[in-house]
């Protein structure tokens, strides 16, 4: 059973159907009406919102619950909120310790999929198709070698902006000198995760990977944006060498769900 769990799962969601989807929606309509500043007691620093989320306000009141980001995501990295977060109830969070998103979907499916648009993926088109445009206006470009798809998804996922990790120096082994050795979140972990330069169309259960760095760097070295994100850097002493994340950072969470600390000594905090 995955950890954490105070939500609505893929499987619960599925098997509730559209019984829930349409008593969720009653319950979205019904709240329209409330009083908008009801929102802001929804604990916002727990729910890290998918891919492309507007506003936290308008999002509360946009979404309505039917739940298609969780189902066309292949790897169950978003669940809905429980009955227990008021207004928030059934709306999407990805909870990165759990399950982060890896981007394995490789087209910001659940952004594509949302019917509202509270999923916002009309910012993520433009950047792909100034990414495709860019890469064919370069001089003497081969063009028959320039694979649009490739060129826009690399594109989109590095336009999101979910949040941004930070680094906890007083727990993280690499400020500590310390390297990491073994499987980092222990057998009976179930996230799954698809490394940055794997070649697999899907992504592998962590519990099946053994790791040895000499210096921990697992939350460099498993993060899908690479250096635009984190970079390994000399400490001001000169002596260490630690995670630095840069504004690239998309806040898709598998630093944090990769870190082997006891509580993970990298956390996403939403914008
Ligand atoms: S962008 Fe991430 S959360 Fe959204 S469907 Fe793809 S893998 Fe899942
Ligand atoms: S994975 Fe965790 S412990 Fe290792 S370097 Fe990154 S933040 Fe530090
Ligand atoms: S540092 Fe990389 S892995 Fe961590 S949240 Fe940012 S983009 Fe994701």
């Amino acid at each position: 059973m995955k950890e954490e769990k105070k939500n609505l799962s893929r499987r619960d969601f599925l098997k509730t159907g559209s019984v829930a989807a349409g008593a969720l929606a009653v319950v979205g309509a019904s709240t329209f009406y409330l009083d908008k500043n009801a929102a802001k007691s929804m604990p916002r620093e727990d729910f890290l919102r998918p891919p492309g989320a507007i506003d936290e306000e308008d999002f509360l009141y946009g979404c309505i619950k039917c739940g298609l980001c969780v189902q066309i995501c292949p790897i169950n990295a978003i669940e809905l909120a429980g009955a227990g977060e008021g207004l928030g109830f059934g709306t999407p969070y990805i909870a990165p310790r759990v399950q982060a998103c890896d981007f394995s979907c490789d087209a910001l499916q659940c952004v594509e999929t949302c019917p509202t648009a509270v999923l916002d993926f009309r910012p993520f088109k433009e950047e792909g198709v100034r990414a495709v445009e860019k890469a064919a206006a370069v001089p003497g470009a081969d063009l028959s070698a320039v694979n649009p798809f490739e060129v826009q998804k690399v594109a989109m996922k590095e336009a999101v902006r979910m949040g941004k990790a930070y680094v906890n120096r007083n727990t993280c082994l690499a400020h500590k000198k310390e390297g990491f050795k073994g499987n980092p979140r222990g057998n009976g972990f179930e996230g799954v995760l698809r490394s940055p330069n794997s070649k697999a169309a899907s992504a592998s259960p962590l519990n099946e990977r053994v790791y040895d760095r000499e210096v921990c760097d697992l939350c460099i070295i498993e993060c899908p944006i690479g250096e635009k994100a984190i970079v390994q850097k000399r400490s001001r002493s000169g002596k260490k060498l630690i995670p630095h994340v840069l504004d690239g950072c998309t806040g898709c969470g598998v630093c944090q769900m990769v870190c082997p600390t006891a509580e993970p000594s990298i956390v996403v905090e939403p914008l």
